[in-house]
């Protein structure tokens, strides 16, 4: 029986930099979602090379107590010259998110979004989104990415243009939201994600988010982000008690499964 699903980590990654990934992760009963997130990227054809890689990882580190899954998309950090170029999807990027989405351990497009102000930044989340108004299956999901840097601005932009999207809004999740940015997401009152990680989240800020019920604890997803080594906040607040026993499996596992409708 699984103990909590991270629900937005970055196993391809981790892999190569944590000599305890995956262990750790099955020994703790840790089953992962990894969002597509690559700093090689240098022309369009790698990004289709690195989703079949993903995909590879996903089914190379998953058993059966233990499953991984994946999400494909172009983070807002890795938009090569090529596709700046370009500004919109070429045919080969739409025909490679369609097959993988087509695979049962592929659940949908992500991370997807803004880093900065940035107009390219801005027209390829755009791209994404309209491309997923008409090609998205309904039982596949939208991952989107919230910077670090200037974040309630980014995050207020996010908003504004999901806003323009409704039919979407319930396949949306938004991440790596902060008591700071609580007010801008309820707005559209979509799925959201919390990061436990060293300048992210604390394990005292999920407990304030719970009991000052700023936010409905069934939509809360939390995860760790990890990436260049495992997030000991998150691996922490899975085994404390801050919250009751019956919110904390909501957060770390229940909402995840329901959402992502994962088979487990
Ligand atoms: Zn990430």
């Amino acid at each position: 029986m699984i103990v909590a699903v991270d629900s937005h980590m970055h196993g391809d990654i981790l892999i190569q930099k944590d000599k305890n990934f995956p262990t750790l992760y099955y020994e703790k009963k840790i089953s992962g979602i990894i969002w597509s997130y690559n700093e090689e990227i240098k022309k369009i054809e790698d990004y289709i090379d690195y989703w079949n890689f993903l995909k590879n990882v996903t089914y190379k580190i998953s058993n059966n107590s233990c499953p991984f899954f994946y999400k494909i998309g172009i983070h807002p950090r890795t938009i090569c010259e090529e596709l700046k170029e370009k500004r919109s999807f070429p045919d080969k990027i739409k025909k490679a998110l369609e097959q993988h989405l087509k695979d049962k351990r592929c659940l949908g497009i992500g991370e997807i979004g803004l880093e900065t102000e940035d107009k390219t930044e801005e027209e390829i989340f755009i791209s994404h989104l309209k491309w997923c108004e008409n090609y998205l299956p309904y039982d596949k999901r939208i991952g989107i990415h919230t910077p670090r840097k200037n974040k309630k601005a980014i995050t207020k932009k996010i908003i504004d243009i999901l806003s323009n999207f409704k039919s979407l809004l319930f396949q949306v999740i938004i991440d790596h939201v902060e008591l700071n940015t609580i007010d801008l997401v309820k707005e559209l009152n979509t799925y959201i994600g919390m990061t436990l990680q060293i300048g992210k989240s604390k394990g005292s800020d999920i407990k304030k988010l719970v009991s000052d019920d700023l936010y409905p604890v069934d939509k809360i997803l939390l995860n760790s982000d990890s990436a260049r080594e495992i997030s000991t906040p998150y691996i922490d607040f899975i085994k404390n008690d801050l919250l009751e026993k019956n919110i904390k499996e909501k957060l770390i596992k229940e909402n995840a499964i329901q959402f992502y409708d994962i088979k487990i």
